[in-house]
Formats: structure tokens, C-alpha cells, sequence
């Protein structure tokens, strides 16, 4: 294929496109900050993987879900509409053709959910917000709008999809290039796609990611991030007083806080662009002209502490029934059933007889894990807790975070200090 130069890469979050007026704020930074090739990769509108969570769940529990399906309805027809009239007037057709059929194909879709396998038919669901909404902002761009299913490959690890790199880097390079010379093109963040073609979901908040994808496999000239936020900061404002931004930071200091939770940045996107060198911007939607931050290449001096927070974790204590020591082959079991089970580890700890680990509570995930491991171990697990990492920690950060919580777990390395609390 011949180079895109300057190519482009944009990515709008949920927030980014919550409703008419927010979309339109999005076509004002795509016209006035995008010169060149640009692919920009949407993620469902607002809250509305959550609320197609919650259908599936409804649905699959075999319960009504008719109210909160016209509601998801109404709200994108809604959104259609308002966008095609003043003061926006962006597009020309109040209900395009494809969000109709989408919709229609939504309700078809959750018809078919019943007993099987929960998060294949997750998927089939889910996927429909990325669908929705970049037919609605395609539209109001007057973009090209894609399909990335057929061409971002994936495994069947459904909810999580692990990317076949080679296949998909070749359908990016093939199919992109024509489109992009013609114009912008729009498409989904978080979707994927099996070798036979059935959808597959790269893991929440996996539109970053994707937009890291897009720009490997075209070697585009920068990503950008556009969020609520005025770029990467110390802390999450919705929950901590007084962040500070970082105006540059290095792949390796944002992949770290990414894996730690700072819900800035999927975790999974930094590695394909640190691998080709390409910068990722972190720009405010709001305050589109700010700074914001850049993670690329560079050497900095040490960074402010920053104060990441999970919540609805679970911590699970592993104790060997014959009060034997946790030994490295009842470790493997143990790493053995988590895997099977899907539960991931951010946090473990050692001692004579027990082993622990705090993992995301899925009350799912964790009775399948008791199943797997109850006859050989006494386990032992709390829900509803928090784990707060401090990377960079100081003295005066450290009991700034702690003063008044109750410590289940504690852990501190050179750089890191991490603790689970309820
Ligand atoms: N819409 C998906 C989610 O909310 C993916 C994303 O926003 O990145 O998890
Ligand atoms: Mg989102």
C-alpha cells in the first residue's frame, strides 16, 4: 500500500458523544484540529454499554426488558433526529436507514438470548452500542462509515478478544488506504471479529485500544485521545481534590498506571504504540485548544504521585486444608483455576499457609473458582472493597491515602505502594 502520511488517529469516548450537542462539539474538533487522513473510532453513547448490560442480563435471566429496550431506542432515534434539526442541522436524515435496521436487528438479537454460553451472547449484545452511535456521528461527520469487524481479528475469548495481529494488520493495510483517500472514515471502538465472522468485544473501555490498533497497523503519525478531562492526570478530580496534569510522560510510566486502574487509558493500548513510536495525545473535548498530555518517547523527572482507585474488588485467601505451606505446586493450582475461571490478579501476597489475591469481583467468576478449588483449599473471600495504588509514593502521599481506612492487604515495592480496603 502507498504510506498514509500525516494520518490521524481520533478517539471519542462515551462522553464525547452523549448526546446531539456533544456530537456536535465532536465535528467542530474534527474540523478545526484534523488536517489530513483521519480515522476516528467512537465508542457507544454515554452510559449505553451499561444499559445494554443490563438488557442482556434481563434477557438472559429470561425477564421483560421492553421498557429499557424502547428507551435505548428512543434515546439513538432521538439523538438521530436532533442532530438532522436546528441548531445543529449537521445531518440531512433524522433516521438513517442503517440505525433503524440496527435497531431492529438489537431486538432480534436479544430474542435469541437464552441458555448457553454467557459471554459469547454478551457480546452479540453489547456490540450494538459502538454500532449505534457510529452510524449516528458518521452522519453528522458526512464520514465513510466502517465496519472494524471484519478487520480486527480476534480469538473466541469472548468479552476479552486477544487480536490476530498479522491477519488484521493485513485487512487494515488493504481495506483503509482507498477509503481514507476519499475522506474520513468512522468507525467502532471495542468490536472485533472471529475467523467465521461472529462478533467478539476487546474488553470494557476497549475503544482505546482499538484506536491503538487502527494506528499501528497504518503507522499513523499520532493518536489523540479526546476526553473530559484536560489530559493525563495524578488522579481521577471525580474522586480525588486537587490532581495535577502531566504535560508529558513516557510509554512506560503511562502503561504502568494504566495497568494499576487510572481509567485515563486502556491498558492494552500504549504496547502497539510504543512499539512503533507513535505519540498519543490526551486532549480535553472540552478545552480543545489545551495542552493536554503527551506519552511518547521521552525522559522525565520524576513524576507526582499518582493515586489510582479500583473498585468492586474481591480479595480471595487460599489456605492449604492440612495447614501444609503454600507451596509452588498448590500455587500453580491456584494460578491454574484463576485462569479458568477469567478472574485476573492485581494484587497477591504470600505467607506460610495462605495465599491471597485481589481480583475485579464477577460473583460468576468467583463460584466457578470455588467449584474448581474448594475440595483442595479452604478459601475464604470479601466483595465490595477497594484497592488504591500510589505510584511514585512518598511519606506524606501514603498517609494521606490510608489515614482512617482499615488496610486488609498491604503491599509496597520501590516504586509502588498498593493497598486493598473496604
Ligand atoms: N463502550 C465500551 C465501554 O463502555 C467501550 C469503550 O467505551 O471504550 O466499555
Ligand atoms: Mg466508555
Amino acid at each position: 500500500m502507498n504510506e498514509l502520511t500525516g494520518l490521524q488517529v481520533y478517539k471519542f469516548g462515551g462522553a464525547s458523544v452523549k448526546d446531539a450537542a456533544a456530537i456536535y462539539n465532536l465535528a467542530q474538533i474534527v474540523k478545526h484540529h484534523a488536517d489530513g487522513p483521519l480515522v476516528a473510532v467512537v465508542s457507544a453513547m454515554g452510559k449505553t454499554t451499561n444499559a445494554l448490560e443490563t438488557l442482556f442480563q434481563l434477557a438472559f435471566e429470561g425477564k421483560d426488558y421492553t421498557t429499557e429496550l424502547q428507551a435505548l431506542r428512543d434515546f439513538h432515534l432521538c439523538v438521530a433526529a436532533e442532530l438532522a434539526s436546528p441548531p445543529f442541522s449537521l445531518s440531512t436524515q433524522p433516521a438513517p436507514r442503517v440505525l433503524t435496521e440496527l435497531l431492529t436487528d438489537l431486538t432480534d438479537q436479544l430474542a435469541t438470548v437464552g441458555p448457553g454460553d454467557y459471554d459469547r451472547q454478551y457480546d452479540q449484545v453489547v456490540s450494538f452500542g459502538e454500532l449505534l452511535a457510529t452510524v449516528i456521528v458518521a452522519e453528522a461527520l458526512g464520514a465513510q462509515w466502517l465496519d472494524c469487524r471484519p478487520l480486527i481479528r480476534t480469538d473466541r475469548n469472548w468479552r476479552e478478544g486477544r487480536v490476530d495481529w498479522p491477519t488484521t494488520e493485513r485487512s487494515i493495510r488493504s481495506v483503509l488506504p482507498p477509503l481514507l483517500a476519499k475522506g474520513t472514515v468512522v468507525t467502532q471502538g471495542f468490536l472485533g471479529g472471529t475467523a467465521t465472522g461472529v462478533t467478539t468485544t476487546l474488553g470494557r473501555e476497549g475503544s482505546d485500544y482499538t484506536a491503538a490498533i487502527f494506528a499501528y497497523c497504518l503507522r499513523a503519525e499520532c493518536v489523540t485521545i479526546w476526553k473530559d478531562v484536560a489530559g493525563l492526570l495524578n488522579a481521577d478530580p471525580k474522586i480525588f481534590p486537587d490532581t495535577v496534569r502531566y504535560p508529558e510522560i513516557s510509554y512506560r510510566e503511562s502503561i504502568e498506571m494504566a495497568y494499576y486502574g487510572a481509567s485515563v487509558i486502556h491498558p492494552k493500548t500504549i504496547k502497539p504504540l510504543a512499539e512503533r513510536r507513535i505519540p498519543l495525545r490526551v486532549k480535553s473535548f472540552v478545552d480543545p485548544t489545551a495542552e493536554g498530555t503527551i506519552i511518547h518517547d521521552c525522559q522525565h523527572p520524576a513524576l507526582a504521585p499518582a493515586f489510582i482507585r479500583k473498585t468492586d474488588q474481591c480479595l480471595i485467601s487460599f489456605e492449604s486444608k492440612d495447614f501444609a505451606f503454600i507451596s509452588e505446586e498448590n500455587l500453580e493450582v491456584i494460578f491454574g483455576a484463576l485462569a479458568q475461571a477469567r478472574l485476573k490478579i492485581n494484587v497477591m501476597q504470600n505467607s506460610a499457609i495462605s495465599f491471597s489475591v485481589c481480583t475485579d469481583f464477577s460473583e460468576r467468576r468467583v463460584a466457578k473458582l470455588l467449584e474448581i478449588l474448594s475440595e483442595q483449599f479452604a478459601i475464604h473471600y470479601n466483595s465490595g472493597l477497594m484497592l488504591f495504588t500510589i505510584k511514585n509514593y512518598d511519606a506524606a502521599s501514603v498517609a494521606q491515602l490510608t489515614a482512617g481506612k482499615k488496610l486488609l492487604l498491604e503491599q509496597r515495592t520501590r516504586g509502588t505502594f498498593q493497598f486493598v480496603c473496604e
